[in-house]
């Protein structure tokens, strides 16, 4: 498949609004010409051999195969029984980072235009382990598990990040005054990666003042790095400050592979309906393209959906407009060749 000059990677489109901006995404990047065949599959709760839900070994067996994939949002079933297929598809391929660009768009107003920030989330441990137990009637402990090698890994991919880049700095956001081990163990992993970057600036900071100074000069911050609950609670913060969920792009990046993601749920209240912005499963793409060192392509769209919303003639009704998400897809692709 590399040979051919044609990638082939695994598309997931999820449920709810899932397949309708899954659509606009491939009508995008066929209109653009990128050199990727999509490998589409379902990942849809079956039941396995050991009698629990989980996703279909199709699925898993194309992700492995083609170790990158583009994937919808994915409604979990509540219940007895059904685990998050998410967590599963994190477990399954050893998503370590959660790498989230957040940065102020053209045409969408919030409370600040120069947000231009990177969240890296390690994604695997720390207090989403999920090892907890009740020790006596009324007593519960949740352990939060953080070790040498994920702390490492996701130290590590934070650097290489910020210097493929070109960005300045990476923050360490941590606790480390209170829980010493832990985050100290974190901490030191950091600040062990940040000695072979002279070039990129290092800093650590408490958690408490980094949610401070991001709500008030988030120009303060560039690549930032911490553990998973952390990470969680300011990647959410930091989509916020430039325009929601509905927006941002975020990529799941892993030892074997990565899997690229909008951030937001399956919106089942306006499935179906043409009126979701596909805008954050695109900008998804566009970060898998630039994975895939497709950066003409991926720059191509990226200035055409940007132009689009700067615009704002055709924009759908969670943006403020009265357009269609086809009527929004075919916008984009008519500016594709269009020079500004
Ligand atoms: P949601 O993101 O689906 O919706 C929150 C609000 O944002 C709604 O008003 C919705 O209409 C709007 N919205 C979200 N994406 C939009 C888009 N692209 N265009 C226009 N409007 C958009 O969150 P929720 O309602 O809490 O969750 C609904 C379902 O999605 C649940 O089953 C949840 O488990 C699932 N979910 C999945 C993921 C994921 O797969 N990554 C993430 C979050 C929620």
């Amino acid at each position: 498949q590399y040979s051919s000059g044609v990638r082939k990677v695994t598309l997931i489109p999820g449920h709810g609004i899932g397949p309708e901006i899954t659509v606009a995404v491939q009508k995008i990047f066929e209109a653009a010409k990128v050199p990727i065949e999509w490998d589409e599959v379902d990942v849809t709760a079956v039941r396995g051999p050991d009698g629990k839900m989980g996703i279909p070994q199709k699925a898993i067996d194309s992700v492995n195969a083609n170790k990158i994939g583009l994937k919808g949002p994915l409604m979990t079933p509540v219940g007895k029984g059904y685990r998050s297929l998410n967590l599963a598809l994190r477990k399954e391929f050893d998503l370590y980072a959660n790498v989230r660009p957040c940065k102020s768009m053209e045409g969408i107003k919030t409370l600040y235009d120069n947000v231009d920030v990177v969240t890296i989330r390690e994604n695997t441990e720390g207090e989403y382990s999920g090892i907890e137990h009740e020790i006596v009637d009324g007593v519960v402990q949740s352990i939060k598990l953080i070790t040498e090698e994920a702390s490492m890994r996701v130290a590590e991919f934070a650097f290489v990040f910020a210097k493929e880049n070109k960005r300045k700095k990476v923050t360490a956001v941590h606790k480390a005054n209170i829980m010493r081990m832990s985050d100290g163990l974190f901490l030191r992993c950091c600040r062990d990666v940040a000695t072979k970057y002279p070039d990129i600036k290092f800093e650590e900071r408490y958690l408490d003042t980094v949610c401070l100074n991001m709500v008030q000069d988030p120009a303060k911050f560039d690549v930032l790095v911490m553990p998973n609950l952390y990470g969680d609670i300011m990647s959410d913060l930091c989509s916020g400050l430039v325009g929601g969920l509905g927006l941002t792009p975020s990529g799941n990046i892993g030892k074997n592979g990565a899997l690229f993601e909008s951030v937001h749920g399956t919106a089942p209240a306006i499935a179906g309906k043409d009126l979701a912005n596909p805008t954050a499963l695109l900008l998804s793409g566009v970060m898998m393209l630039r994975h895939l060192n497709l950066h003409n392509e991926a720059q191509k769209i990226q200035q055409a959906c940007f132009r689009v919303l700067r615009e704002g003639r055709v924009l759908t009704p969670d943006l403020g407009g009265n357009g269609t998400c086809s009527g929004f897809t075919a916008e984009i692709i008519k500016y594709l060749d269009e020079p500004e």
